[in-house]
């Protein structure tokens, strides 16, 4: 039987920080908004702030003095993002000017020729110390105790996407598809990995592996080299974090497990009877000899019935017969819709896990939910061509929107301020129109200056809001 892991797994109470701003008294006697607590250092200002030290740290290509720094073009292709502007030229430096130097501390602003150019040759790996950066100041702010799952342990999801093809554009990065006409389809992916909660909306995106064509190789990259290099920098990056990683069924297999396992990873994978026959076969004998346990639940609060089968200690396929894992399905009953769901796992599994198992493994799909297709459609124009380069540029852009949308969910998840306009404007979309017809038209002094324009209204009497100053 599998004890590796003994995870006792309870109930997991969410810390949840109300919308709406509580009203309360001022010293005055009269009532202010007062908006609840925030976490100062975790404040959208005072990530910008990080950020440009961190890019400061970035060497510069380009030999002598040059007129604008890296850390300016670096800094200006990050507030593209943050803005969610949907062009370089949309992106009207005439008019902003003032803002991008007082908002996100630009001192001088490239023009989008000058940008591209300064970025192509930039290593995209560079990006990474910023990610841990920002991981390292939730950590200290105990901003991620909300998004532990078991005991310490956090769910992190892993999932490759696509987000440029053509026939024509390509970069020395380029994944390369050879059609049997000559024709040849570039392409980009990358492998994305995120804290994800069953409970909470917000994801915290780790640095992106891109998936691409790989210096000295002429073979295309593959999701599975990509996953070997995330998991390898991710356990230098936090050696010690808890993780149980949830993926697809393209996952569970033999290499991919000892890769985990060789890092001290939990792990709840999708299997499929189809790609999985060896495993499910084997299941239906033990079924059939009464050695697989079943557990019926039923959610009077829901109206959700489930049924759970569950197996320890299975071989994953007839090929690797030493990998021992444990099995477990779930069907789902809501009214006369039913689903069905089936993960391997190195977690025990039993009539108290196995429901908090379930919900692991379909946390999964945070990563594509809440990940990709926010990004794809709700304002950061992730599959949008802001300019493709000749070597680093389009990957470089892929990972500061990444970075863009971590101070976004950093501040969706801390920020009572952001978490207020957002309720107050009832979408994103909204939000990022609002945001940018404010940065546009008037002159502002940070981000805090422009979310309480959002809240309060503008010209209106600045609120009262308790800052932590630790
Ligand atoms: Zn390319």
């Amino acid at each position: 039987m599998i004890e590796s892991s003994r995870l006792p797994f309870r109930k997991h109470v969410c810390h949840t920080v109300p919308l709406i701003p509580t009203i309360c008294f001022s010293s005055e006697g009269g009532l202010a908004m007062m908006a609840p607590k925030a976490r100062k250092f975790l404040s959208a200002d005072a990530l910008f702030g990080m950020l440009r030290t961190g890019f400061a740290d970035i060497a510069d290509h380009r030999p002598g003095d040059t007129d604008i720094s890296l850390t300016d073009a670096l800094m200006s292709a990050f507030a593209l993002f943050s803005l969610k502007s949907p062009s370089l030229l949309a992106f009207d430096k005439e008019r902003t000017e003032g803002n991008l130097h007082r908002v996100y501390g630009i001192e001088r602003v490239p023009c989008d020729t000058a940008m591209r150019e300064m970025l192509d040759p930039v290593e995209p790996a560079s990006l990474r110390p910023l990610f841990t950066d920002i991981f390292r100041a939730l950590q200290r702010g105990k901003a991620l105790e909300e998004m532990v799952f078991v005991e310490g342990h956090y769910l992190l999801a892993l999932d490759g996407t696509g987000y440029f093809s053509s026939q024509q554009i390509h970069c020395a990065s380029c994944l390369e598809m050879h059609h049997r006409n000559g024709t040849v389809t570039y392409h980009h992916q990358m492998l994305s990995a995120a804290l994800v909660h069953p409970d909470k909306r917000e994801v915290i995106p780790l640095m992106p592996e891109p998936i691409i064509k790989q210096d000295g190789a002429d073979k295309n990259d593959c999701e599975r080299n990509a996953a070997k290099r995330l998991i390898a920098k991710l356990r230098q990056d936090h050696p010690h974090l808890k993780v149980i990683v949830t993926e697809d069924s393209l996952s569970s297999n033999a290499p991919h497990i000892e890769v985990l396992q060789d890092h001290h990873l939990h792990y709840i994978l999708g299997v499929k009877e189809g790609d999985h026959a060896y495993l499910f076969e084997h299941v239906a004998a033990a079924e059939r000899a009464g050695r697989v346990l079943s557990y019926d639940r039923e959610d009077t609060k829901t109206g959700l019935r489930h049924r759970f089968r569950f197996i320890r200690d299975v071989p994953l396929n007839e090929a690797n017969g030493d990998l021992r894992v444990n099995f477990l399905e779930c069907w789902e009953w809501n009214r006369d819709q039913v689903q069905h769901f089936s993960w391997v796992t190195d977690l025990r599994v039993n009539k108290g896990t196995v429901y908090q198992l379930m919900r692991g493994g379909r946390a999964r799909w945070r990563i594509e939910n809440e990940t990709f297709n926010t990004l794809k459609n709700q304002g950061y124009h992730f599959e949008h061509n802001y300019g493709h380069g000749y070597q680093h540029l389009s990957v470089m852009f892929a990972g500061l929107m990444m970075l863009a949308f971590l101070v976004d969910q950093v501040q969706q998840l801390c920020c009572p301020l952001f978490q207020a306009v957002w309720a107050k404007l009832g979408s994103k979309r909204r939000l990022w129109e609002k945001m940018r017809a404010l940065f546009y038209a008037y002159a502002l002094e940070s981000m805090r200056h422009l979310f309480e324009a959002l809240l309060y209204g503008w010209k209106k009497m600045a609120p009262i809001l308790v800052l932590d100053s630790s």
